[in-house]
């Protein structure tokens, strides 16, 4: 039995997780997936419960996992707690106890959905790009790191430190990925003025030579902010560090437009993952069937592609996603301003998703 841990959270985080599931399901009895669900509590629904945003039994049940499905935490009735206590001290538990080294964020803009883009159509148009960063290394945790006071003057110092094992396991996971796409790595950098970047570069071109079968590229940070804005097309798999892969991966994210169509991945050694939709918990939306599940529905198909090794049912559901979008059916999200459309709720999206993949 593979299981499943899903971790619904608060806010939207119960009814997009509920989509997201139904549609697991569907696949499951498709392909033979064998998946077994596990629900359990984590954030502001875990600290009414049981007084902590993350229970160490919710730990180790995930640890025997082969993926969590996370929904989102947080919201207005737990943002005065101590921070110890708050919502999020549960998510970043959960990624640092699970040991996630890998961020894959797609930034894919459905042909539906292009007029939601700050960007003209005809340059957003077929773009699809995965942004794999390296999640736990490099300057937000390197050591030395303090705000100190020398000669009369305040000083910061930060560290930006990577050893060749960690660049090595993250390059992995974007060939990896690339295989399963359209064969390209771009190794995002600035080796011109880092030390840190050098070694990437070497540690990458190492690393590119167990994947013959895959194009790798290297690019400056600098010139690859302005390329995704300018021909986003270009770009397949990105890879980076942990610095500016949170930039590019949010930069990438915006060139789609629309926060309830992004999902996300975080993947540890062996193929573990979380999996959730980008958005946080909505609470403006929550309980209102209002939600747009479709980041929590593609993040299932990163959970079928990362840690089932099922591509094929991963590409059925974005096939249905960006079907039902073709068909015109759209969340209240997804309508753009001055834009007369009749909107569905979150339970209804998820209703058209499984009919298209033909289980309902
Ligand atoms: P948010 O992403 O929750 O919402 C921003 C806006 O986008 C809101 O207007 C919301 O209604 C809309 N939106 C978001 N997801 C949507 C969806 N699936 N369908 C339709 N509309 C959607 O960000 P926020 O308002 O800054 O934060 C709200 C709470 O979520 C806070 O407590 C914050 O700490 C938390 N948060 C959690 C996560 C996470 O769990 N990963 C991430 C971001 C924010």
């Amino acid at each position: 039995m593979n299981r499943i841990v899903v971790l619904p959270g608060d806010g939207i985080g119960p009814e997009v997780t509920t989509q997201a599931r139904r549609v697991l399901e569907a696949v499951d009895q498709r392909h033979g997936l064998e998946l077994g669900f596990e629900e359990e509590l984590i954030g502001g629904v875990s600290i009414d419960a049981h007084g902590t945003p993350l229970r160490d039994e919710v730990v180790a049940l995930c640890r025997e996992s082969k993926a969590v499905m996370l929904g989102a935490v947080g919201g207005p009735k737990w943002d005065d707690m101590s921070v110890d206590l708050r919502p999020e001290k549960g998510l970043l538990g959960i990624r640092k106890a699970l040991g996630l080294f890998a961020n894959l964020r797609p930034a894919q803009v459905f042909p539906a959905l292009i007029g939601a883009s700050a960007l003209r159509p005809e340059v957003v148009e077929g773009t699809d790009m995965l942004v794999v960063r390296e999640l736990t290394g490099g300057i937000y945790f390197g050591e030395p790191k303090h705000i100190s006071r020398e000669e009369g003057k305040r000083r910061a110092v930060n560290s930006m430190v990577y050893d060749e094992e960690e660049i090595a396991r993250i390059s992995r996971v974007a060939f990896e990925s690339a295989r399963i796409r359209r064969k390209h790595v771009t190794h995002v950098h600035k080796a011109n003025v880092l030390e840190v970047s050098q070694l990437w570069m070497e540690v990458v071109d190492e690393v590119a030579k167990d994947y013959a079968d895959v194009e790798l590229a290297h690019q400056l940070v600098d010139s690859c902010a302005m390329l995704l804005v300018k021909e986003p097309r270009r770009f397949d798999v990105i890879v980076t560090g942990n610095l500016f892969g949170d930039i590019l991966s949010d930069e990438a994210a915006m060139i789609t437009g629309s926060l309830g169509m992004l999902p996300s991945a975080s993947l540890a050694e062996g193929g573990m993952g979380l999996y959730e939709p980008v958005h946080g918990s909505a609470p403006d939306i929550a309980g209102q069937d209002l939600a747009n599940p479709l980041a929590a529905i593609l993040s299932v198909a990163m959970l079928l592609e990362h840690s089932l090794d099922a591509a094929e049912a991963a590409g059925e559901i974005r096939d249905a996603a960006a079907a039902v979008l073709a068909d015109g059916h759209r969340t209240g999200d997804l309508v753009l301003e001055g834009e007369a459309r009749e909107t569905i709720g979150c339970r209804a999206m998820g209703d058209l998703v499984l009919e298209k993949l033909g289980t309902r």
